[in-house]
């Protein structure tokens, strides 16, 4: 679908070519511009391409990367110019270094203004941590959910207030905190909660809430800011936002709350505000049998298979297709897209889809499969349910890339089907067989869609003659393996 576009990134009067293929991220393309160019900043560089007359369309996320490559793909565009931009806010950057200035006088140096960017940064807006230095406030203080509230409490306020802490004792029915600098320099803040027999509740029972250490400073960095506080803080935002990536996350930990986290503390707690929404992951592959005895009953007609080991009794693959579907597509055209893609979940894994078109042009999903790889195997036990789903009174025509797997699987489960091929797939793959200068693969590339698309017979054989002679035995050789009927409009029989 999108593999070989090439991103040209340019900063500062420089371009690096970066080449993408179907596993992509926008993560890998942020690791890209940040390898290249030692000056950025993770978080401080926004990512634009231009596309017809629009010159700044931003990249944020896989999802921008995304619509990117399939608009690059149906256009056939192979290169897009990305322009790579500082956004290291100017104006609020120059005035912490006047506040600075003012504040250390003739000390100002390099060292201090990092220390001060911070501090500074945080005093400048209302950032959404500022709450947290009430979490611990005074002795009595309850804590309904118990010590894990406190505990969460306890890890906040201490960001916010930047100091870190001991505990001296740390059970399910009491916690004692210290001063990490209670040996070095004597500081005597404590906290100590019990929980209460009688409703389960903690409460504060003693609290010196004086730091004479000194480091009770905040940071942007901070050694409790893990995954939990993450999860805890995020769970609401992933709720509307399932599909949030942890850069973005990250980003918003940023200007939201002022603090720098690991990019593995962020994943982690992703992950967890998911497990705690919507249960594990292996949970949800428990519940499958009890999900199919449910949509079978509310949805008469449907077709579900679930495919377990025998042996191990593990999950192995899972075919899905909703009665409405089904009715649906017997007022479709009869033509199927089908194609696999990856799953990104935990337990990875490939989702197989059989998608038609509607009158309206529209996706019109027919069925799918989740199955641990894009095997032979597996294509062949998609079809075979699929064939269950559409039935042999239609002759279907298939549109697919060439993915060997399949193509084998569907002429041995609907020998009489039409199967093309999708051209954007073929020319990438035509593009990569020939070896030349890139304007013969252009021109070789040009071609073939001649050729494709030619209306007569006449004008195929023409092209074609056109094509072989100019790319003599290496598109000869790619030919073989794309017969005729599969891919040009004159020979196609469906
Ligand atoms: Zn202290």
């Amino acid at each position: 679908m999108d593999d070989n576009i090439c991103l040209m990134c340019s900063f500062g009067g420089s371009t690096c070519v970066m080449r993408t293929d179907l596993y992509t991220s926008f993560v890998d393309v942020q690791r890209f511009v940040l390898a290249k160019w030692r000056s950025l900043r993770l978080g401080r560089f926004d990512l634009f391409y231009s596309l017809f007359g629009h010159t700044k369309i931003m990249l944020e996320n896989d999802e921008d990367l995304k619509n990117m490559f399939c608009i690059g793909s149906r256009y056939g565009i192979l290169q897009f110019d990305i322009e790579v931009v500082n956004n290291c806010d100017m104006d609020l950057d120059n005035h912490c270094m006047e506040n600075s200035r003012s504040l250390v006088g003739q000390e100002f140096d390099g060292r201090e203004t990092d220390l001060l960017l911070s501090y500074c940064f945080h005093k400048e807006k209302t950032l959404l941590s500022a709450s947290w230095v009430n979490l611990i406030k005074k002795v009595g203080q309850c804590f309904k959910d118990g010590v894990v509230e406190f505990r969460e409490s306890l890890r906040k306020y201490s960001v916010e207030i930047g100091f870190d802490y001991d505990y001296v004792r740390n059970e399910p029915g009491r916690v004692t905190a210290e001063c990490k600098m209670k040996e070095r320099r004597g500081c005597m803040w404590q906290v100590h909660a019990r929980m209460e027999r009688s409703n389960g509740c903690f409460y504060i029972r003693e609290l010196n809430n004086v730091h004479t250490c000194g480091a009770a400073l905040r940071t942007t960095k901070h050694k409790r800011m893990g995954s939990n506080i993450v999860s805890s803080e995020f769970v609401e935002v992933l709720r509307g936002k399932p599909l949030i990536s942890p850069i973005e996350v990250r980003r918003d930990f940023k200007t939201k709350y002022g603090l720098d986290i690991s990019y593995s503390n962020v994943w982690m707690g992703i992950e967890k505000a998911r497990t705690s929404l919507y249960g594990d992951n292996s949970e949800s592959f428990e519940q499958l049998r009890w999900f199919i005895e449910e949509a079978t009953r509310t949805n008469p007609g449907s077709i579900f298979v679930l495919d377990v080991d025998e042996d191990s009794n593990q999950f192995k693959r899972f075919f899905a297709s909703f009665s409405a579907c089904i009715n649906g597509f017997k007022y479709c055209r009869p033509m199927l897209f089908v194609d696999g893609t990856f799953l990104k979940s935990r337990y990875k894994g490939q989702l197989l889809a059989a998608t038609a078109k509607d009158g309206n042009q529209g996706l019109f999903p027919l069925a799918f499969a989740v199955v641990d790889s894009e095997s032979k195997e597996n294509w062949r036990w998609f079809f075979k349910n699929l064939l269950e789903v559409v039935g042999d009174e239609r002759q279907i025509t298939f549109i697919s890339d060439r993915n060997n797997g399949l193509k084998s699987a569907l002429s041995k489960v609907f020998p009489n089907a039409y199967h093309a091929y999708c051209l954007h797939h073929l020319k990438i793959n035509l593009r990569d067989n020939v070896r030349g200068h890139k304007s013969f693969k252009d021109r070789m590339v040009f071609l073939f869609r001649e050729c494709a698309y030619a209306p007569t017979e006449y004008k195929f054989q023409e092209k074609l003659s056109d094509l072989l002679e100019e790319g003599k035995e290496q598109v000869e050789y790619f030919l073989n393996d794309c017969p005729f009927q599969c891919w040009s409009n004159v020979y196609f029989e469906g």
